[in-house]
């Protein structure tokens, strides 16, 4: 849909690899028509509607708050059926946050992507959830042939070289990088923490879970406007597709289309398109193994990620460069449903070009696809109590990471819709509260140029 009234999700979409086994609750609606009113309303059923869903029920014991998720499209069909498929201490951002925002903070959001990683962990062993979760570690690489970039890294490592948390970090300089990491000519690496995994099975079964324990999910179903004010018995009125819903409190997760429905996010979270592909190995071999994920760094700012599956397929994307001099193409782009024309031959070859182990397997390109993520201008999500709007909350706004950030994001969501519990005690960091002060910042979202 256009611009001018969206964004909202487009109708059609690109197929992603995480999207080509789909779980029987993919265009689940619990009841043939929408509920005339609920507790809790949730717009989104990607990772941040699934997680808050989930932990919002799990361990009710007698009826839980009626809580309803909506979503234009399917379960996870956003971007999270459509990302990297693995979380990991993200050192660069870290880093840069500590020169922002002071190393404390820097080093409580470090903290929370290694829980997240474990949070995940424990709640897919006890919930039983098959998603091909591994538990890993992740390089960042740098190939720059330009000396500063590298010096510049460890520089930044400095600032945080006495915090607890940069003790999970692993430097390695040119003398073992190739080796270890198995790329071609990298200048330097560093390790860190990371997971991956199956993220359309992981939403798909955590939303699957808050069913069973009584939530209602209406998929295809759009949400056309949420009112800021609501009626005199406390009930906000939300029209959508499908006729209107009332709700006492109403959760936001609807990331990269957050403004279409939430005007004050307009500029605050931009739609933004990336590419993403499947790449395979030729038959009549084993596919090598790599059992680190990556980031490769090229120069700065245009990183790709390269998620090696179980299977011996590859998730690589990024491919920046070859289309971040088209803003059109991914600035407050939310279209899904064609390619970014210039990138979508950038991953033929790719593991050829880049890595030792591939040179003569014949691996080629199986799958390409775009998602939406929603920018910041300052690169931070937006989670907490909306300003303006009581008992009107947000979770979106994740940029390239938000399963980094996301599922204990949506605990910690739970405990505000359930209990009243402050933003400052749920344990997300204080630097994702959304406040006005951050409503009113005037900063745009950067395109690459
Ligand atoms: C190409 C790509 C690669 C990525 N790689 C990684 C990675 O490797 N690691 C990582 O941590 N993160 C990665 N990310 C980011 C990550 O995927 C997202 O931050 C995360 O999935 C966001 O989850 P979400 O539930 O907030 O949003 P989404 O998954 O986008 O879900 C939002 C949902 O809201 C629905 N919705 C929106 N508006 C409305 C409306 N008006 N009415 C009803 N429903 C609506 C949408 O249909 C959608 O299903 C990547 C993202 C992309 C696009």
């Amino acid at each position: 849909m256009a611009n001018t009234t969206g964004p909202f999700p487009s109708s059609q979409s690109t197929t992603p690899f995480w999207r080509t086994q789909l779980d029987p609750i993919d265009e689940h609606r619990t009841t043939a028509s929408l509920p005339g009113t609920c507790h809790v309303l949730i717009i989104g059923a990607g990772l941040s509607g699934a997680s808050t869903a989930y932990h919002l029920v799990k361990d009710a014991k007698s009826s839980p708050a009626s809580v309803v998720v909506l979503d234009a499209r399917q379960v996870c069909s956003g971007a999270t059926g459509r990302n990297g498929g693995h979380v990991k201490l993200a050192w660069p951002m870290i880093t840069s946050l500590a020169k922002e925002h002071g190393v404390e903070k820097a080093a409580e959001v470090a903290q929370f992507h290694i829980s997240q990683i474990y949070a995940m962990k424990e709640a897919i062993e006890k919930e039983k959830i098959d998603c091909d979760f591994a538990l890993r570690r992740s390089y960042d690489v740098y190939l720059s042939k330009t000396e500063p970039e590298y010096a510049n890294v460890l520089l930044d490592h400095q600032l945080m070289a006495d915090v607890a948390v940069s003790k999970h970090v692993e430097f390695m300089d040119t003398k073992y990088a190739e080796q270890l990491t198995r790329t071609k000519d990298p200048k330097a690496a560093l390790s860190v923490p990371a997971c991956s995994l199956w993220p359309y099975k992981l939403g798909a079964n955590l939303l699957s879970i808050a069913i069973k324990k009584g939530v209602n999910l209406q998929t295809n179903t759009c949400v056309t406007s949420v009112p800021a004010t609501r009626s005199a018995l406390g009930y906000y009125t939300v029209e959508t597709s499908r006729g209107v819903i009332k709700a006492r409190k109403v959760l936001f997760a609807s990331n990269g289309y957050t403004a279409g429905i939430l005007p004050e996010y307009r500029d605050k979270i931009v739609p933004w398109r990336g590419i993403n592909s499947r790449i395979v190995v030729g038959e009549c071999q084993i596919p090598p193994n790599l059992s680190n994920t990556y980031n490769l760094h090229n120069s700065p700012g245009t990183d790709d990620y390269i998620n090696p599956r179980p299977d011996g397929s590859i998730i690589v994307g990024g491919a920046k460069t070859a289309y971040w001099h088209d803003k059109e193409q991914y600035y407050n782009n939310a279209d899904d449903s064609t390619l970014i024309e210039s990138a979508k031959q950038y991953f033929d070859g790719y593991m050829q070009r880049y890595f030792h182990d591939y040179t003569d397997t014949g691996a080629y390109t199986d799958m390409v696809w775009t998602g939406i993520m929603g920018r910041t201008p300052d690169s931070l999500p937006h989670i907490g109590a909306i300003p303006g709007r009581p008992d009107q909350f947000i979770m979106a706004g994740f940029n390239g990471a938000g399963m980094l950030h996301i599922f204990l994001s949506g605990r910690g969501m739970a405990k505000m819709l359930l209990d009243d519990i402050p933003f400052e005690e749920t344990g997300i960091p204080s630097i994702f509260k959304t406040t006005q002060k951050r409503l009113n910042d005037t900063r745009k979202v950067k395109g690459y140029f």
